[in-house]
């Protein structure tokens, strides 16, 4: 699933792309992955081909001005009153091809021996085309995420934009901020704490891992047990991992490609997710894994105290 690295990378690498395009068309596939107005979707949607329709005719013609992220929601501001909200979900991909290389040969999985194929492939629900020739693909393998029109004014309403934390790469988020934040939850553990979007916008099962491993504490500690010196490597370490993941595109495990198609390079950087049963690189013990509430993690049971 895309953390914020993974999602800022598609924001900066399409804001350069997108920015004044105009488009000329959009095409919906898949009627269940596109709405319009501000609602909460359900993950089991329905067809409804006059949403597919109002979403394409309203956009169709409109110029794109800019493109940002708030958490791990995309928003594609149009000229005027509209902006197209899009959220990855698990799987969903944002691809973006110029004219020329419309017919470029891409890896959709990360996997090995999965075959390189066109656009549009299986998965590819929405294409919007632009005046200039250029296309966007929204792909979804597992049609989770979604595109959502909105107008200007209803942007406050949509609950994927409330009740988040701060952006940790901001700089007002600050070790004054995170002192404060942890202070509010002493008897939390320090990974369900991280992963907490209400706390902290944006961190995941891959990122919570590693600044874990970079605190040189394990993940499950409380934050009442950690003394100054590991709350500042917890606080280093986010803005540190997080920082370094998007220099490297973001971690391609399983479903994440940047929008050129290219894969993330940040994976062959982890130091403990994914890893379990492996020798960490610091001191050869073997990588553990940890079970809490149905997720996972991996930590160094001899460099995390
Ligand atoms: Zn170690």
């Amino acid at each position: 699933m895309p953390e914020l690295p993974e999602v800022e990378t598609v924001i900066r690498e399409l804001r350069p792309k997108l920015k004044n395009k105009k488009i000329k068309e959009v095409r919906v596939m898949l009627s269940k992955m596109v709405a319009v107005g501000p609602h909460t979707l359900p993950n089991l949607r329905k067809t409804d081909n006059s949403v597919a329709f109002k979403f394409s005719e309203v956009i169709k013609g409109q110029k794109i001005t800019d493109i940002k992220r708030r958490a791990k929601l995309i928003i594609i501001d149009l000229q005027g009153k509209y902006a197209i909200l899009v959220h990855l979900k698990m799987t969903g991909q944002l691809i973006f091809l110029d004219k020329k290389h419309l017919d470029k040969q891409l890896r959709l999985l990360n996997i090995e021996n999965i075959k390189p194929v066109r656009l549009p492939a299986k998965s590819t629900h929405v294409i919007f085309e632009f005046t200039d020739g250029s296309r966007l693909y929204y792909n979804d393998f597992r049609q989770f995420g979604y595109l959502k029109l909105v107008t200007d004014k209803e942007l406050p309403q949509v609950k994927d934009l409330q009740g988040f934390g701060p952006e940790p790469l901001d700089k007002k988020f600050t070790y004054e901020v995170f002192e404060k934040l942890l202070s509010r939850r002493a008897n939390a553990q320090i990974k369900p704490w991280l992963l907490d979007p209400t706390i902290i916008a944006g961190i995941g099962n891959i990122y919570s891992d590693e600044i874990a491993f970079y605190a040189k504490v394990r993940p499950m500690r409380t934050i009442k047990s950690l003394n100054d010196k590991e709350k500042k490597l917890v606080f280093k370490g986010i803005k540190k991992i997080l920082t370094d993941a998007v220099k490297h595109y973001g971690s391609s495990v399983g479903d994440f490609v940047r929008p050129s198609g290219d894969w993330g390079t940040y994976g062959l950087l982890h130091k403990v997710y994914g890893r379990a049963g492996e020798k960490c690189y610091t001191c050869g013990t073997v990588i553990k894994s940890l079970k809490f509430n149905g997720r996972t993690g991996s930590y160094c049971p001899s460099c995390q105290k």
